[in-house]
C-alpha cells in the first residue's frame, strides 16, 4: 500500500498492519486507506477491516461482506468460533462512528472557514471560469464552490492547511453546490424583465440538466478531494481525519416571502428544496464523505427539508452516514429567517437523532455564549460550536475583527465551561485560527453529554413539558 507523506515530498510503502492511526479506549484502529474491497485477500480483510472497519463502513456494506465471509467454509476452520461470534456481535449492536468515540474523550477540531481562505489566494475571475465556464454570461467569483472544478489544487491546499493546523474534520467546499443556489449564477434573473422567480421556475431548476450535472460535480469531486487529503494527512500522522459534506443555506427561503405584500407567498416548495438536497447529499456520498453537515442553518424549514433529503436517501440508498446540524443565529438566539429560539430549534430537529448540534457563523463568539450554554443545556447529543471570527471588518485581511489568539481564547472559555464537544471556526478563521483553538484545546475536557433519546424516552419528555 502507497503512503503519501502529507506535504508530498515523498512516498513510502508501509506494511498496513503496521500503521496504527488512532487509540481509543474502545479499540485500535488499523489504518487502511484503500476503499473497502480492494485486493486484500478475504483473510486479511477480515482481520483488519475486521477491526476498524465494522465501525466505519456503512453497515449494509459490512453486513454484505461479512456475510459473504462465512460463506466459504475454509475460512471458518482458520477462524476460531470465538472471532467469528465477535464479528457477529459487532454486527448485530447499535455501532459507534469512530468519530463519536474521539468526541468521549476530547475536543474534536473541525476546521476553518472555505471562503475566507480562498480569498487570501488572490484568484481571478479568469482563474475561476478556467476551460469549464470560460463563456458564462455572469460573473462567478463568488461562486466559491466552483474552484473545486476548476482550482482543485487549492481547494487541496487548504485542506491540508487545516488538517496540518490540527483539524480533525475537514468540510468539503460544497455550501451553495445545489441546483437552486447555482441557478443565482448560471441562469436568467426573470425579475430583470419582469417576471418573478416562484415554484415554476424552481421546478425548471430542479430539472435543468445542466445544474445537475453541475450540482452533482462540484459535490463529488469536493469530497474525493477532502477524502484525499483527510486520509493522506491521517496516515502521515497516524490519527484519523474525517469529511464533513457541507450542506448549506440556499439563496430562497421555505418559512418566508420575499413580497411584503403577499405574505403567503413561497419563491419554492418544500418538495423542490427537498429535491436539491437530495442530488447533494448522493453526490457527497458517492465522493466518499464520512458525515453529513447541514449548517449555517438560517432558516429551520430549509434545514427541514435537507434533513428530510438525507433520510430518504439513506433508506433508497441503503446506507447510512452520521448527521451533523448547526444553526447561525442572531443578537437573540434566533435562527436568523425562522427566528426560532435555540430551544425550539433543537426540538425540530432532535428527531433526526444527529452526531452534534451546534452553533456556527452567526455573530462571531462572545455574542453566541448565552445560546450555546442553553443548547449545552438541552440537548443531549455532542456540541458543536465554530462560530465566525468576530463581526465583519473591512480593514481587516481576513474581513473579520478577531484574531488567532482571539478566537483561542473565546474557545477556551467554552471548553472550561463544559460546553463543546466539537470546535472550531466560520467565516474569517484561517488555517492559523484554527491552529490556535487546537492548541488551546489541547487536554481540555470534553462537555459530557448523555445517551441518545429513544422514542419513548422522547414521549415522555414532551409529555412532561405539556
Ligand atoms: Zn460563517
Amino acid at each position: 500500500m502507497e503512503r503519501i507523506d502529507a506535504r508530498g515530498s515523498g512516498r513510502e510503502r508501509h506494511h498496513p498492519r503496521n500503521q496504527t492511526i488512532t487509540q481509543t479506549p474502545r479499540l485500535t484502529y488499523t489504518a487502511i486507506f484503500e476503499p473497502a474491497g480492494i485486493h486484500h485477500s478475504e483473510e486479511f480483510w477480515f482481520r483488519d477491516y475486521g477491526r476498524q472497519t465494522l465501525d466505519m463502513l456503512p453497515i449494509a456494506i459490512i453486513r454484505k461482506r461479512a456475510s459473504r465471509r462465512f460463506r466459504k467454509p475454509e475460512l471458518k476452520r482458520k477462524y476460531p468460533e470465538r472471532i467469528e461470534s465477535k464479528c457477529i456481535e459487532d454486527m448485530t449492536k447499535t455501532h459507534q462512528h469512530p468519530l463519536a468515540n474521539i468526541l468521549e474523550s476530547r475536543i474534536a477540531i473541525i476546521d476553518g472557514a472555505m471562503g475566507t481562505t480562498i480569498r487570501t489566494y488572490g484568484m481571478t475571475e479568469a482563474d475561476i471560469r478556467g476551460e469549464r465556464f470560460k463563456n458564462s454570461s455572469k460573473g462567478l467569483l463568488n461562486n466559491g464552490d466552483l474552484f473545486s472544478l476548476t482550482k482543485p489544487e487549492m481547494i487541496g491546499d487548504i485542506h491540508r492547511r487545516f488538517l496540518e493546523a490540527g483539524a480533525d474534520i475537514i468540510e468539503t467546499n460544497t455550501f451553495g453546490a445545489t441546483s437552486i443556489t447555482q441557478s443565482e449564477f448560471f441562469v436568467d434573473d426573470p425579475r430583470e424583465h419582469g417576471g418573478r422567480k416562484d415554484p415554476a421556475f424552481y421546478q425548471k431548476v430542479i430539472e435543468d440538466p445542466f445544474l445537475a450535472t453541475l450540482a452533482w460535480d462540484i459535490n463529488e469531486q469536493s469530497a474525493q478531494q477532502g477524502r484525499k487529503w483527510a486520509d493522506r494527512v491521517s496516515n502521515a500522522t497516524s490519527r484519523q481525519r474525517f469529511v464533513a459534506g457541507a450542506i448549506g443555506p440556499l439563496t430562497v427561503s421555505l418559512s418566508s416571502s420575499p413580497d411584503a405584500d403577499d405574505p403567503g407567498f413561497r419563491v419554492v416548495t418544500f418538495d423542490q428544496v427537498k429535491t436539491a438536497y437530495a442530488q447533494q447529499v448522493r453526490a457527497l456520498i458517492a465522493g466518499g464523505v464520512d458525515l453529513l453537515l447541514v449548517e449555517t442553518i438560517f432558516d429551520s424549514l430549509n434545514a427541514k427539508a435537507a434533513l428530510v433529503a438525507i433520510r430518504e436517501v439513506f433508506d433508497e440508498d441503503g446506507k447510512e452516514l452520521p448527521v451533523m446540524i448547526s444553526a447561525a443565529v442572531g443578537r437573540g438566539g434566533e435562527t436568523m429567517i425562522s427566528a426560532q429560539t435555540t430551544e425550539a430549534f433543537w426540538n425540530a430537529v432532535q428527531h433526526v437523532k444527529p452526531l452534534s448540534v451546534g452553533l456556527n457563523c452567526s455573530l462571531g463568539p462572545d455574542l453566541m455564549y448565552p445560546f450555546l450554554e442553553e443548547l449545552s443545556e438541552k440537548a443531549n447529543v455532542a456540541i458543536s460550536c465554530y462560530p465566525n471570527a468576530g463581526l465583519p471588518n473591512p480593514l481587516s485581511q481576513t474581513g473579520f475583527d478577531l484574531k488567532p489568539q482571539d478566537m483561542a481564547r473565546y474557545l477556551g472559555d467554552f471548553a472550561r465551561a463544559g460546553l463543546i464537544n466539537i470546535a472550531g471556526g466560520c467565516c474569517g478563521n484561517t488555517p492559523e485560527h484554527i491552529a490556535a483553538i487546537a492548541k488551546a484545546l489541547e487536554g481540555q475536557p470534553p462537555r459530557k453529554f448523555g445517551t441518545p433519546l429513544t422514542e419513548e424516552s422522547f414521549a415522555q419528555q414532551i409529555e412532561s413539558r405539556a
